[in-house]
């Protein structure tokens, strides 16, 4: 349950992606899942170079439950963090944990630099390995020499001031976030079949996107219905991210599937969540919203 970027990262170094499912509660990885898909790929002997759980729409993975999982089998963690700069986990800070972490500034993110990302690791010589291979492998002498193949992966200077604009900006901008999110809360509480995603424990999280889950047998209309509406009032809303198992390009990877990841595809809706949105533009949200509880909800 991530972006494509996870999955992509994956295959450009050759290896193969192996998938694991997630909790219903918060789409992160599933332990329980974890622990089988390795014994399997032990039991193969097949080598696992690293295990990539994604933080999901702000809330840090289970790491209390992970890492002692993934280090029993001697296996690197590396932590996509995009999406939950500014959230915790057990009281630490999401992308401190695992080897490394990499954030995204991506504009769609909660700090955005228009494009580019950040490592994060505690290991200096992971990180100046890291600097040498973004910016093309150059050796320290006064020629251009090259002993390895390197990228152009670098942030410029430009970016990276105003991420740091951005970075001080960061618990305002969370805090606007968590703020649109309780007004969801409130507006869903009475609606019957209509779960706000992953909204325990919100103090720990980023509130980077709000989602709901629609049970439609309970709530007689779907997710798809109300992204509908919201479309006709010129409101934008979208499915959760398609697992990446049903994805077209990597429908020959293996994983350890239970079907979690589809069910919140196919009943989840991730509604606006700006923290650029203004206080007007959220009232004509929540008009639109009380318009759609009144014509599909309040029938009895
Ligand atoms: C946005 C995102 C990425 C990709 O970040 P880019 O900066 O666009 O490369 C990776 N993983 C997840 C989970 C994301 O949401």
């Amino acid at each position: 349950m991530t972006f494509a970027a996870t999955a992509n990262a994956i295959a450009y170094t050759g290896a193969e992606p192996f998938f694991v499912d997630v909790l219903p509660e918060t789409g992160n990885m599933d332990p329980q899942a974890l622990e089988r898909a390795l014994s399997s790929l032990a039991s193969q002997d097949k080598k696992v170079a690293a295990v990539i759980p994604v933080d999901l729409l702000g809330k840090a993975a289970d790491y209390t439950a992970l890492e002692p999982i993934i280090s029993a089998y001697g296996i690197p963690m590396l932590c996509d963090t995009a999406e939950a700069v500014g959230a915790y986990h057990a009281s630490r800070p999401a992308g401190s944990f695992g080897q490394a972490s990499v954030l995204s500034f991506n504009g769609n993110k909660i700090m955005t630099t228009s494009g580019g990302g950040m490592l994060l690791t505690d290991d200096e010589h992971f990180a100046s390995k890291v600097r040498y291979l973004a910016t093309q492998a150059r050796q320290p002498v006064p020629w251009y020499e090259h002993t390895d193949v390197g990228y152009n992966y670098r942030m410029s200077n430009l970016l990276a001031a105003l991420g740091r604009a951005q970075l001080a900006r960061l618990d305002s901008m969370i805090e606007r976030r968590r703020q649109f999110r309780d007004r969801y809360k409130a507006h869903f509480a009475d609606v019957p079949g209509v779960r706000v995603f992953g909204a325990k424990d919100d103090e720990a999280d980023n509130s980077w996107l709000t989602s709901i889950l629609v049970d439609s047998s309970v709530a007689g209309w779907t997710s798809e219905d109300l992204r509908l509406w919201l479309v006709d009032s010129g409101i934008e809303a979208r499915p959760l991210w398609k697992p990446m198992h049903l994805q077209p390009v990597f429908v020959t990877a293996q994983g350890e599937i239970t079907g979690v990841a589809q069910h919140l595809f196919e009943t989840g809706l991730t509604l606006p969540s700006g923290s650029v949105i203004t206080d007007a533009e959220r009232d004509r949200v929540f008009t639109a919203l009380e318009r759609f509880r009144l014509s599909h909800v309040a029938r009895g």
